[in-house]
């Protein structure tokens, strides 16, 4: 019996192999195709699941299991993140590494359907469109793994599985564990409403919460024997709030307040409150952010009460872009084609633009043109901090709605159907065609190195992380 379900479990995990062909990087694509039906289930599978940051159990096993199936060396658990892995095949240089996210967003419940309609009993959603993403990568990673065992091309492919995106976590302490350094070449990719090879900055972000202790005491009977803890956090805002005027136009500060008391009838004599603050450039967030420790001191003067911890979580730089990496992967983008929706399909995006205002189409299929110089982004990313120590190239592929805000229900419910899938499929073709590409060109990759060279000489690295820290266990 356990021998038959091993034999079972092996068919459905090894995937088929169209590895015959000469060329490595039509294989590696005719692969992807190949193993279609297994990749979606893939994603649906990560997609219902829906686990937050650190806690991506299953959906990182997930990746796991199809990628060990595939001849991969799984080593799990690294840097100190249980759902944090490395997924090795091949020897000698290069060494490609190709990053996969799966953590999905609190508050962001929303089932597969054109209207906002919660998953019952789940909490959580992919509204930044992860569970395509861990896919793709990871089907581009196997893609490649093919080629090379087949000879065609020679070096080593890395599958990272990086917990915790969204706050920044997960690729911060794997670096700080010294992971990636010894890469040649990273590529990545990220759901989005269009098609295109990433060439630009994203913002500097640093996660930081304050927490503040006061005295407890009956609400109305003692007052005045009670320091409120969560005043200093509404002070704090205010303080925040008169900051925000005389910041650069691109900074961007939010929080929440993750402790603000028990209930009305006792002081609270604790509260935190965490935020984010970016910039375009990691310089500026350095400086802000002393601005940010001085408010919250002073905002404990004024109530009484004490700063007892700031605790900088993660501090994630801007992504710094790399033309030739670019270009590669705007070239691929353009052979392999952006995804083609069907009338459903475009039906289905249609109806979750209800309430975005007038549009010029309900999804996107075309590849966009590659700016001639480096775009400004507005979101932040841990692949940001790999940027700064390991040319990073990137693309975007349509998996949902134009027009529909990031972190959205509408990209949920496109991640769980087909249109979020044929993004996906273009995504894993444009990595494996790309690091074919580099594995084939030592010039490529040596041109690639000398402009991350370029952008990166000036800049000096600074971390907001204290030396030493180890990963957080949990998000908050
Ligand atoms: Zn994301």
């Amino acid at each position: 019996m356990r021998l038959l379900l091993l034999v079972s479990l092996t068919l459905v995990l090894t995937l088929a192999t169209p590895f015959a062909q000469a060329d490595p990087k039509s294989a590696s694509i005719a692969w992807i195709d190949a193993n279609a039906e297994t990749l979606k289930r893939v994603n649906r599978n990560i997609w219902s699941y829906a686990e937050t940051g650190l806690e991506e159990t299953k959906s990182s096993k997930e990746l796991q299991d199809v990628l060990a199936a595939n001849g991969f060396a799984v080593e799990a658990g690294v840097s100190g993140m249980p759902t944090a892995f490395v997924a090795s095949f091949g020897s000698g240089r290069p060494v490609i590494g190709i990053l996969a996210e799966f953590d999905a967003l609190p508050g962001l419940s929303q089932d597969a359907v054109p209207e906002r309609k919660d998953r019952p009993g789940v909490a959580a959603g992919h509204g930044c469109g992860h569970s395509v993403f861990g896919t793709a990568s990871t089907a581009a990673a196997i893609a490649v793994k093919q080629a090379l065992a087949s000879g065609a091309i020679k070096g080593t492919v890395k599958l990272y599985g990086t917990p915790a995106e969204e706050t920044g976590i997960g690729k911060t302490y794997m670096l700080r564990e010294g992971l990636f350094k010894e890469d040649d070449i990273i590529l990545s990719w990220h759901a989005a409403p269009v098609t295109a090879a990433a060439y630009d900055y994203s913002k500097a972000n640093v996660s930081v919460k304050f927490r503040f202790e006061g005295l407890p005491a009956h609400a109305s009977t003692s007052p005045f024997q009670g320091r409120s803890a969560l005043d200093a956090v509404e002070l704090m805002s205010v303080g925040v709030n008169y900051m925000r005027e005389h910041v650069k136009e691109d900074t961007r500060i939010h929080y929440v307040i993750t402790n603000g008391g028990g209930q009305p009838n006792v002081v609270p004599p604790s509260a935190e409150v965490w935020y984010y603050l970016r910039a375009n450039k990691h310089a500026d967030v350095e400086e802000y952010f002393q601005w940010l420790n001085e408010i919250a001191n002073a905002a404990a003067s004024m109530s009484r009460t004490k700063l007892t911890a700031v605790q900088v979580d993660a501090d994630m730089h801007e992504v710094l872009p790399n033309r030739t990496l670019a270009g590669v992967i705007h070239q691929n983008l353009e052979a392999i084609g952006a995804p083609r929706f069907t009338e459903e399909e475009k039906g289905f995006a249609r109806s979750t633009q209800k309430d975005l205002g007038s549009l010029p189409m309900a999804l996107s299929e075309r590849v966009e043109p590659l700016p001639e110089v480096p775009q400004q982004g507005l979101a932040s990313t841990d692949v940001g901090d790999l940027s700064w120590f390991v040319p990073v190239g990137q693309l975007t592929a349509a998996t949902y709605t134009f027009g529909a805000p990031g972190h959205s229900w509408q990209i949920v419910a496109c991640t769980g159907t087909s249109i979020g899938e044929k993004g996906m499929m273009v995504a894993a073709k444009a990595i494996a065609a790309s690091a074919v590409d580099l594995y084939r060109s030592p010039e490529l990759v040596k041109k690639a190195k000398a402009d991350f060279d370029e952008i990166r000489k000036p800049l000096e690295f600074v971390t907001l992380v204290p030396e030493g820290q180890k990963a957080p266990k949990a998000i908050r």
